[in-house]
C-alpha cells in the first residue's frame, strides 16, 4: 500500500505545485508569450500610486537587436484617463501593454507611473497595480468560480459573484447545471470568445487596480456581445487609469485621447473629433473601416469569419 500512496501523494503534491506555480504565472502568460529575465533591483521599492499617471517617454524597443518595433515613443495617460492606442498591425500597440508591465525593458527613454520607472520598483507591486484584459484569456482546469476569483486572492463566493454579475456573465453561469463548479478549460466546458472576455473583465472587477490594460480581441464578437462587453469595459474603467490597447476603431471614439502608432512612432494624437477634423492618418483609418464594415460591427476582413 505504502508503494502505491506514496507516488500517489507525490503526484498530489507535484500538481498543487504546478497549479500554483501557473497560478503565480497566468497573470504574465496572459500578456505574453515567454517567461520572464526580468529581475527586480537589489531593494527595490514597492511602486506608489497617487494619481495613477502613466507616461512613455522617448521609448525605444525591439525583440531582437536589429528590428527595432518602438522608435521614441512619448505617450502619456493621466490618471483616470483612458488612452487609446490605434494603428496598423504589428505596429507596436500590444508591446507598450508588455512593456508598462515590464514583461520586457525598455532599450532607451523609460516608461513610468506617476514618476517611478517601472524598471526601479518591486515587480509584485507594479503588478498588483495594473489589471490586464488581455486578447485571448487563459482558463484554468477548473472550475468556473476558481478561474474569476482568481483575480484576487481569497476571494468570497458572494466577491465572485458580484464581479460576475458586473462582467455580465452571471447569468450565463447561474444557467449552467452545475453554475459556479462547472468545470472550465481543456477537459471541461468550452467559452465562447466573448465568455472567455468576461471572466477577464470580472478576474480584473476583482483585483480592483489604478491601472488597466485592456488589449482588445482582434476576433470578431457579433454586435450585441460586443455592445455588452463594451458596456462592461466602460464601467470597469470608471475611476481607472486605461491604456486600451485598440484592433477596431469602433471602440476608441469615447476615449480621452487616441494615439495612432505606426512604424514605431507616434504619427498623430487627439480625440476622435479633432483627429477625424484633422483629415490625417485616423481619418483615413476610420473611413477605411466604415467602408468595410457591413451589418455587424466588424472589421471587413474579418466578415468572411462564421
Ligand atoms: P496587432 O494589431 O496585430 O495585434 P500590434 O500593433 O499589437 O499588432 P505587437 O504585438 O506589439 O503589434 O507586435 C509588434 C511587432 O513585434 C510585430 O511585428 C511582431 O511580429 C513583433 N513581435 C511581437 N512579439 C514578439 C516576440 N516575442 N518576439 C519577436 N517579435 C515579436
Amino acid at each position: 500500500i505504502i508503494q502505491i500512496t506514496m507516488p500517489l501523494n507525490f503526484l498530489g503534491t507535484v500538481y498543487r505545485e504546478i497549479r500554483q506555480a501557473l497560478t503565480n504565472m497566468s497573470e504574465m502568460f496572459e500578456l505574453l508569450d515567454q517567461p520572464p529575465e526580468i529581475v527586480d533591483r537589489p531593494g527595490a521599492p514597492d511602486l506608489k500610486v497617487t494619481r495613477g499617471e502613466v507616461a512613455f517617454e522617448d521609448v525605444r524597443f525591439g525583440y531582437e537587436p536589429d528590428r527595432p518595433i518602438l522608435k521614441g515613443v512619448s505617450l502619456r495617460a493621466e490618471g483616470g484617463r483612458t488612452l487609446a492606442v490605434v494603428g496598423p498591425t504589428g505596429s507596436g500597440k500590444s508591446t507598450l501593454g508588455r512593456l508598462l508591465y515590464r514583461f520586457y525593458d525598455v532599450q532607451g527613454g523609460r516608461v513610468t507611473i506617476d514618476g517611478q520607472d517601472v524598471r526601479e520598483v518591486a515587480q509584485d507591486s507594479l503588478r498588483r497595480a495594473i489589471g490586464v484584459v488581455p486578447q485571448d484569456t487563459v482558463l484554468f482546469n477548473d472550475t468556473i468560480g476558481y478561474n474569476i476569483g482568481y483575480g484576487k486572492e481569497g476571494a468570497t463566493q458572494a466577491e465572485i459573484e458580484e464581479a460576475a454579475r458586473a462582467a455580465q456573465i452571471h447569468d450565463f453561469i447561474a444557467s449552467l447545471p452545475q453554475g459556479y463548479e462547472t468545470m472550465v478549460g481543456e477537459r471541461g466546458l468550452k467559452l465562447s470568445g466573448g465568455e472567455k472576455q468576461r471572466v477577464a473583465i470580472a478576474r480584473a472587477i476583482l483585483k480592483n487596480p489604478p491601472i488597466l490594460i485592456l488589449d482588445e480581441a482582434t476576433s470578431a464578437l457579433d454586435t450585441e456581445t460586443e455592445r455588452q462587453i463594451q458596456d462592461s469595459l466602460r464601467r470597469l474603467s470608471r475611476g481607472r487609469t486605461v491604456l486600451v490597447v485598440a484592433h477596431r476603431l469602433s471602440t476608441v471614439v469615447d476615449a480621452d485621447r487616441i494615439v495612432v502608432l505606426e512604424n514605431g512612432e507616434v504619427v498623430e494624437s487627439g480625440t476622435h473629433a479633432e483627429l477625424l477634423a484633422r483629415g490625417g492618418r485616423y481619418a483615413q483609418l476610420w473611413k477605411r473601416q466604415e467602408s468595410g464594415e457591413g451589418e455587424g460591427e466588424g472589421e471587413g476582413d474579418a466578415e468572411a469569419a462564421p
